[in-house]
């Protein structure tokens, strides 16, 4: 089938038509990122591949839908950024890949904890300066502090997991379902109100859905363990950024360490260093010396590339040859 592939940076080029040797799809890779404007590119063509940050709102599939297309394959795992009962209402089918990697992002998470815990990042800059000295670069560690892990999926789970056995910190975990097999490893579940009161360390890998936009904000961080280090590399607006400014500044928040930032739609994915960046909020996030942010790469390993290429493409060949989609997303309940 044909597939217009937006928003694609030399390593989706490279995954996908690795990939399509197995599939023989027409793809065309195309740069811009979907918008209502930059929908009427696809045309013609009866798939749309997007990724995390292009705009499939109700405008955006409904120029789509009039240029024929009937299926929109989301090349990722989260699908916060399509209006599920717009595309339902004009007969576009969801599909996502609810799964490619959970290594990929809980490696990366427990990378993120440990630099910003242990300053790599600033270490890192200093030692290219020859300055080699030690003061402001003290660590609390890992072993034996308070964790807490909300949403313990896929991702969740292995970040529980790995910080519990492998180093050995108090696992406190929320979600609706219960993981028997991480009880089984010491992790307690416990309210989100208790997590955030008793947590030394935050981390976020719940989905972005009414219910969990900013999870943290002003009055979750008051409610906070004092010094209480924050990380998320789930979705940007789980939590309000204004607010984790303040906090920052009152020291109510000890550190921060991003790969997801709910403006991250202007900034993140794109070669801004010969710009002016107009978003203060996220310029004086990265003036604080204990913050860490990265552009949204957690799930940027070889393993996961290519399993999301091979999974998308195997959708679009359900979709093409009338089986049932088993990654399809269904559009909410009508309210
Ligand atoms: P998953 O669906 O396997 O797990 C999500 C878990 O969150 C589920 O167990 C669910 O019950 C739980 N949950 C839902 N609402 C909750 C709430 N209000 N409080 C606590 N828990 C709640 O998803 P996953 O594969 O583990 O991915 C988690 C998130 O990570 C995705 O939604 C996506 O946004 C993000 N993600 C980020 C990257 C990246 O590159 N940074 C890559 C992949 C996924």
């Amino acid at each position: 089938m044909r597939i217009a592939c937006f928003s694609t940076k030399a390593y989706d080029r490279l995954s996908f038509t690795d990939a399509n040797r197995d599939f023989g799809h027409e793809i065309g890779f195309l740069e811009p990122r979907l918008d209502a404007v930059t929908a009427t590119l696809a045309a013609g063509w009866p798939v749309v591949c997007a990724f995390v940050n292009d705009h499939l709102d109700a405008s955006t599939l409904a120029v789509l839908a009039e240029g024929g297309t009937r299926l929109v394959a989301l090349r990722c795992a989260g699908f916060n950024n399509i209006d599920l009962s717009a595309a339902a209402a004009l007969g576009v089918a969801v599909v996502r890949v609810p799964a490619y990697s959970p290594h990929a992002v809980s490696e990366f998470t427990i990378g993120l904890m440990i630099s910003l815990d242990r300053k790599i990042h600033r270490a890192w800059a200093r030692v290219r300066e020859n300055n080699f000295a030690l003061d402001g670069l003290l660590g609390l560690g890992l072993h034996g502090r308070v964790a807490g892990v909300v949403g313990t999926g896929r991702i969740g789970a292995l970040v529980a997991r790995a910080l519990r056995q492998g180093f050995g910190c108090e696992v406190l975990a929320t979600d609706r379902v219960v993981d028997a097999g991480l009880v089984a490893a010491g992790v307690r579940y416990v309210p989100v109100e208790q997590l955030l009161a008793e947590a030394d360390i935050v981390t976020l890998h719940c989905p972005l859905t009414p219910e969990t936009h900013h999870l943290v904000d002003a009055a979750s961080i008051a409610r906070a363990r004092p010094g209480f280090q924050l990380i998320n590399t789930s979705r940007g607006a789980l939590v309000d950024a204004d607010a984790v400014v303040d906090g920052l500044k009152t020291g109510q928040i000890g550190g921060v360490a991003l790969d997801v930032y709910e403006q991250e739609g202007d900034l993140f994915f794109e070669d801004l260093s010969n710009e002016i960046i107009q978003d203060d909020v996220f310029q004086r996030l990265l003036t604080f010396p204990n913050v860490l942010v990265t552009g949204h790469q957690a799930f940027l390993t070889h393993p996961a590339l290519h399993a999301i290429a091979h999974t998308t493409l195997s959708s679009v060949s359900a979709f093409a040859a009338g089986l049932p989609l088993a990654n399809r997303v269904p559009a909410p309940p009508a309210a």
